[in-house]
């Protein structure tokens, strides 16, 4: 079948084509064909202008000047509404990505106590580093007992009623300052959740910028609290991450194996099916069967965990699960929470492939559920691998179709991994950043969405900062998008401008590095952190930026709001669902360089929202007078 027009402008990536043409010849619907079927969107959702904070309503305020209701039955204005409805966003984004933060304490705690099933403390050293900044006794004592009082203390900042979560405490002094002085310096983050929740029900909070402030905190304890554990405690379980060379798009499915996909976020599951992959008993089944071997891939963030580690292959980015399981290559997606579309159910019974959902907070029609419990982790990942090999028996040879696509990807750049390629310390980038070979840094992350073409937003926007001497650090599906394109491979300097190209020869990176998932932003804070500590200046006085082109969910609402909380200078590629309010809009695009030293932009075209972060690099060099 021909590919039309319709399919072209979806995704700016061949192998999505190839796999939407096969699912319109299979008359199977995917996101692109479900949003398409949601048009023309719901206008007053779209402004942020409607409540069903009670049951007086649903109420809706009229965008009209001349017409409608301009209050709930309680009074709100769209202002009210459009501050209460964005900070639950913030705080749903907020729960989910520190739910994983806890998840990941809590197995440091098992493995600790010699409870969790096949775990170990595989960076020891990173323990000792964290152990200290906690200011637990590390002398002479053994791993476990240091790692059970360091899971004890994390644990613990989750439900902290007062005083300061440790990690946000390295952020420059002025940065804490300023959050204190604003009263925004947040408490645990369950705490800065509740309260959310308490401020936005009927007759609390009523007042648009308080309720923004409070958004900001919640969003603060996500970044420095709840993310951060989440990506210091899988260093100190999984290692932290180093250069490592992988491939991605989905391309890296086999023909001749049992190939196995990991979806989700967290790398508890994904690191046990990994390991489980490799154990000879399920390699010998695999080969009884008829098959090579059994080929582990990634999608979205809990395949950014196992690729930066592992190097274990990428499938693709949010938009392609459904098009991986339309491959019929594919034995088992196996999911734990978050980014899982529930229409993957939609597709078991046209294809082999079975669904297995692995926690008990998220359950999905279709789906074979295995609860996954970290005291029996391995033996639970082998059971799950079990049931994809015996399950290659039943693919259909005639109903493969896995496109060639495939590109090779240098990944792995933690922090650690960045100061290792500097030569041990950050005066070399800052050198080349005051010698103006680079220019500035900027972070670009987030998700897909069919409102933009697949892609086109990621990639274009990266390519121009690049050919601009800006260095890019990048996490979750924008790296995927990037990775797929050749852009995280040393070569790729010779699409950046001189400056950045001649510093990423000498040092052999790629001019955009992989940090990892979406949690790892928080490696981005602690980057900047330390560059505006090496400086004596604050965050928001660097030349950096953030952008995330193609964003879609809440969790993204939370970190845009941290990061510029942080002090960073954030281009949306999407509009969130402010316009409906005046006031919220001019607090987060204008007036909030004056409180938090940032604030937010919306751009759609990716070669203007690239200016727009150049001219805003431009802006701090001249004011460091570099
Ligand atoms: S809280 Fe107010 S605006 Fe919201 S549904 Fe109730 S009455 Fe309507
Ligand atoms: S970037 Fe967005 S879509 Fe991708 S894994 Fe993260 S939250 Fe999910």
């Amino acid at each position: 079948m021909a590919t039309s027009d319709k399919i072209l402008k979806r995704s700016i990536d061949p192998s999505v084509h190839q796999m939407l043409v096969r699912a319109e010849g299979l008359g199977l619907e995917t996101a692109w064909d479900r949003y398409e079927a949601m048009l023309p969107e719901c206008g007053f959702g779209e402004l942020g202008v409607c409540c069903r904070n009670c049951n007086m309503g649903p109420c809706r305020i009229s965008p009209f000047e001349d017409a409608g209701p301009k209050q709930g039955v309680c009074g709100a204005s769209a202002d009210i509404i459009v501050a209460r409805n964005l900070i639950r966003m913030i705080a749903a984004g907020a729960a989910a990505h520190s739910d994983h933060g806890r998840d990941l304490a809590h197995t440091l705690l098992l493995t600790a106590e010699g409870k969790g099933g096949g775990y170990e403390i595989r960076d020891e050293q990173k323990l000792r580093t964290l152990a200290a900044e906690y200011n637990i006794a590390t002398e002479g004592r053994g791993k476990e007992e240091i790692a059970l009082d360091l899971a004890r203390a994390v644990y613990a900042e989750f439900g902290k009623q007062e005083g300061p979560i440790q990690f946000s405490r390295r952020a420059p002094q002025k940065r804490v300052g300023l959050w204190q002085k604003l009263g925004i310096d947040p408490r645990g983050v369950d705490r800065e959740i509740v309260e959310i929740m308490h401020r936005t029900h009927i007759g609390v909070d009523n007042d648009p910028v308080n309720l923004i402030l409070q958004g900001l905190r919640a969003s603060i304890a996500d970044g420095w609290g709840g993310s951060m554990i989440a990506t210091e405690i899988s260093d100190v379980l999984f290692g932290t991450p180093k250069p490592i060379r992988s491939l991605a798009n989905l391309g890296v499915l086999k023909a001749d194996e049992v190939n196995i996909v990991v979806h989700g976020h967290e790398p508890t599951l994904s690191e046990m099916i990994v390991a489980a992959c490799r154990d000879a008993e399920m390699l010998g089944l695999a080969a009884k069967l008829g098959a090579q071997g059994i080929n582990v891939v990634g999608l979205c963030c809990t395949g950014n965990e196992v690729l930066m580690r592992h190097g274990i292959p990428m499938v693709g980015n949010f938009l392609q699960q459904e098009l991986a399981v339309i491959t019929g290559a594919v034995e088992a997606i196996i999911v734990d929470v978050q980014c899982i579309m529930p229409a993957l159910g939609n597709l078991i019974g046209c294809f082999h492939t079975r669904f297995i959902s692995t926690s008990p907070k998220a359950k999905f029609p279709g789906a074979t559920h295995i609860e996954f419990h970290e005291e029996q982790a391995y033996a639970i990942a082998k059971e799950i691998v079990r049931i994809a090999v015996e399950n290659y028996r039943w693919r259909k040879p005639g109903q493969v179709v896995i496109p060639n696509d495939k590109v090779e990807c240098l990944v792995g750049f933690s922090t650690e991994a960045i100061l290792e390629a500097l030569g041990g310390s950050l005066e070399p980038l800052l050198e080349q950043i005051k010698s103006g070979a680079i220019k500035g840094i900027a972070g670009v992350v987030g998700c897909n969405n069919p409102k933009v073409q697949h892609d086109f937003g990621h990639v274009n926007l990266v390519r121009e900062l690049i050919k601009n001497n800006v260095l890019v650090v990048t996490t979750g599906c924008n790296a995927i998008a990037c990775a797929k394109v050749g852009l995280m491979l040393p070569e790729a300097a010779a699409q950046a401008g001189d400056g950045l190209k001649a510093v990423c020869q000498s040092l052999g990176i790629p001019p955009v590095l992989h940090m990892g998932s979406c949690v790892d932003i928080s490696r981005i804070l602690t980057v900047c952190a330390a560059v505006a500590n090496a400086l004596g200046v604050d965050i928001s006085d660097l030349p950096v930026a953030g952008a995330a082109p193609e964003w879609m969910s809440e969790k993204a609402v939370s970190i845009g709001s941290y990061v510029v909380s942080s002090g960073i200078y954030t281009v949306l590629g999407t509009v969130p669902p402010v316009l409906g309010s005046t006031v919220v809009t001019e607090l987060l695009t204008t007036g909030a360089k004056d409180v938090v030293g940032a604030t937010f932009a919306v751009e759609p075209d990716p070669v203007k929202a690239a200016q727009l972060m150049i001219g805003h690099i431009e802006d701090k060099r001249t004011a460091l007078g570099l």
